[in-house]
């Protein structure tokens, strides 16, 4: 791929913005009789093979080469290598370092855990070592064995114009993090607290449509995936929060350091940086490593010699050159592996894969292209490729939308108590009419106007999910979030899926003065003084018939309202002990507090955590501890949204 294509459109393999040039064979000489000479043998025909491939870069880079764009203009062009997006076997493959080493700098190895920078090797001072091959090999070998890089005969980098194979290097979230780090940092934390403490709360996670719920545990999985180590990243703080250390141990130093880990790793992911974002990485990197000394303490680690770890310092440096991580992550080669070798591979009849393999990649090359220009000239989308400027990390801005046909055509009063949970429904349904008409009320004349309501219809229609859409460059709009609100139902076979009733983020502007009042707080000082966190019981609308009836001729109802359960304001500051916030149920008059709302001040869904204490009781699960618990903490890792919120 080259350089100046979008970035949404780099990231859909659909888009085909990478072709593949060549194949690189994966022949293991297995004839030969040592293994020291088997590997030199290997990693010399990697760089042949890399030579033929990329080598005209050496002689066409500087002075430039004739192509034609997708206009139809021909253009000169420079084809410069700029960046190898790889996992470290092929790292140190590539710049020709060993195992167990940095393929960036000249850290020794017994200094791999420590935090600092080590002079960089460079291509400049490696390259007259290389030369040394088509003259004294003797010496060769011995220059080479002296700087600590193996002996290549002519790496394929060698002459590349305006080239540094060591800066090329890049991060890599999904096997330096997701399958390194993290999976290093979970495994230190089942060492510490032991699986069954760690599994016995997994049971207990709220579902949300940004989570991986794992039911049986976390510790029980094998080959755990770069994907479900991420969906592990996104609960493994409530996972450890205020577990027992056995032996009495000091806990706080644990937290803060896998703390300081997973804002690392989310800090990592943005797909778009400032000098602010950029200075908190580093300060992230930095309390990790003042905390690290408590895995040495617990017992459980007796070094951090761990090259993935010492990566981490190489992030800050590789976003400044090369832009944000999601740019050359392998995530997106791995993804073409599959496309363009696996399935070309099993169109062949295996034998003689080699030919069936590129003209099969060749036929579905000429056929995708084809099909791009009927869909351009039918489109007339000229200005496809145009790329706008994403801007500083926020929350992305994001719409709510609802179904066409509601779910439940017409539900009943009793069946809104029963089955979905909301006993208050009428009291504050009249309530919320009353201050539609007359928005200047209080409290108590509010309530008081309310026993007059009479409502001229006996059922509602009502909506089992809301889904928040986000624009997207390439594509249609995606969807980002959901909220689902349904009783317990049982699907084809007769099984009961349980009932959900998902937990929101609501704004507090665009509500009634009475509710504005009655849940802000006029707070000043608190930054979630405006918003406020509700469980979803009913999401509705009344039938078109009576509203005009209901609501008066002059005034103009919302389209959907949502019943909701309210919690505690959300506290100015978060818990010391490990910065998430805590909230509780919201009593009145012995009873949940709950009013209705207008749908559309739902901002996006909010994953809580149930305070766990010493011991979990046994009818907690994923389905009914929203019930049974009454504290939980917002949890800042379920995504990006909830991340730039409620992170101190
Ligand atoms: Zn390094």
């Amino acid at each position: 791929m080259i350089g100046n294509i979008p970035k949404d459109i780099c990231r859909k393999p659909s888009c085909h913005a990478q072709i593949l040039i060549g194949y690189i064979p994966t022949t293991k000489l297995d004839s030969m009789p040592t293994k020291a000479g088997r590997c030199r043998a290997l990693a010399n025909l990697f760089h042949s093979c890399m030579w033929n491939i990329l080598g005209r870069i050496s002689s066409v880079g500087e002075s430039g080469l004739a192509m034609m764009s997708r206009d139809g203009v021909w253009r000169q062009c420079h084809p410069i290598f700029s960046v190898f997006v790889g996992d470290y076997p092929e790292q140190a493959l590539v710049t020709c370092t060993f195992n167990g080493r940095c393929p960036k700098c000249l850290v020794p190895h017994a200094q791999l855990g420590e935090y600092e920078l080590f002079p960089l090797h460079t291509q400049r001072s490696v390259i007259d070592r290389y030369r040394l091959a088509d003259q004294d090999r003797r010496q060769f070998h011995w220059t080479c064995c002296e700087a600590r890089l193996k002996p290549i005969i002519h790496p394929f980098w060698e002459t590349f114009p305006l080239a540094d194979i060591f800066v090329s290097i890049t991060p890599d979230i999904l096997h330096q993090m997701l399958q390194g780090v993290m999976k290093h940092l979970i495994s230190w934390l089942v060492n510490i607290f032991g699986p069954s403490a760690i599994d016995v709360r997994c049971k207990s996670i709220l579902p949300n449509h940004k989570i991986l719920l794992f039911p049986k545990g976390i510790t029980i999985l094998s080959h755990v995936t770069g994907l479900e180590h991420k969906k592990m990243c996104g609960i493994l703080l409530s996972l450890i929060v205020n577990l027992p250390v056995p032996g009495g141990l000091d806990l706080s130093r644990v937290v803060k350091a896998a703390h300081a880990l997973l804002d690392f790793l989310f800090l990592a992911q943005f797909q778009c940086h400032t000098s602010d974002t950029l200075s908190w990485l580093e300060g992230y990197l930095a309390a990790f490593h003042n905390n690290k000394a408590v895995f040495l303490d617990l017992g459980i680690r007796c070094n951090f010699h761990i090259p993935k770890l010492h990566s981490l310092l190489h992030y800050l440096s590789s976003i400044c050159l090369f832009g944000t991580t999601d740019n050359y992550n392998t995530e997106q080669s791995e993804c073409l592996h599959i496309d363009l070798t696996k399935n070309a591979f099993r169109a062949t009849n295996r034998k003689d894969e080699y030919a069936q393999m590129t003209t099969w990649l060749e036929r579905r090359e000429k056929l995708q292209r084809h099909s791009a220009s009927i869909d351009r000239r039918q489109n007339h989308l000229q200005t496809i490729w145009t790329q706008t400027p994403i801007g500083p990390p926020c929350v992305r801005a994001q719409s709510i939308k609802f179904a066409q046909t509601p779910s439940r055509k017409a539900v009943s009063f009793p069946d809104i108590f029963w089955k979905y949970g909301a006993p208050l429904f009428q009291d504050a349904l009249a309530d919320f009419i009353v201050s539609i008409k007359n928005p200047d009320l209080w409290l108590h004349a509010l309530h008081k106007h309310a026993g007059n309501v009479l409502f001229p219809f006996r059922t509602v229609q009502v909506y089992h999910n809301i889904k928040f859409m986000a624009p997207n460059d390439a594509q249609e709009p995606e969807i980002v979030d959901a909220v689902h609100v349904r009783p317990e139902q049982r699907d084809k076979c007769g099984w009961i899926i349980p009932a959900r009733f998902d937990t929101v983020l609501i704004q507090g502007s665009g509500q009634s003065k009475f509710l504005l009042y009655l849940h802000q707080g006029l707070d000043l000082s608190n930054p979630f003084s405006g918003y406020r966190i509700g469980q979803v019981h009913v999401v509705f609308k009344l039938p078109d018939s009576a509203i005009s009836e209901v609501f008066g001729l002059h005034n103009t109802p919302p389209k959907h309202l949502a019943y909701v359960e309210w919690f505690t304001p959300i506290p100015a500051t978060p818990d010391p002990k490990h910065g998430m916030y805590r909230v509780s149920r919201l009593m009145e008059n012995r009873h949940r507090s709950a009013s209705i709302i207008r749908a559309e001040t739902i901002i996006h869904s909010i994953h809580l955590v149930p305070q766990f204490g010493p011991v979990i009781p046994q009818d907690w699960n994923s389905f009914t501890v929203l019930k049974l618990c009454n504290t939980f903490y917002i949890n800042p890792f379920a995504d990006v949204h909830s991340y730039l919120t409620f992170t101190r």
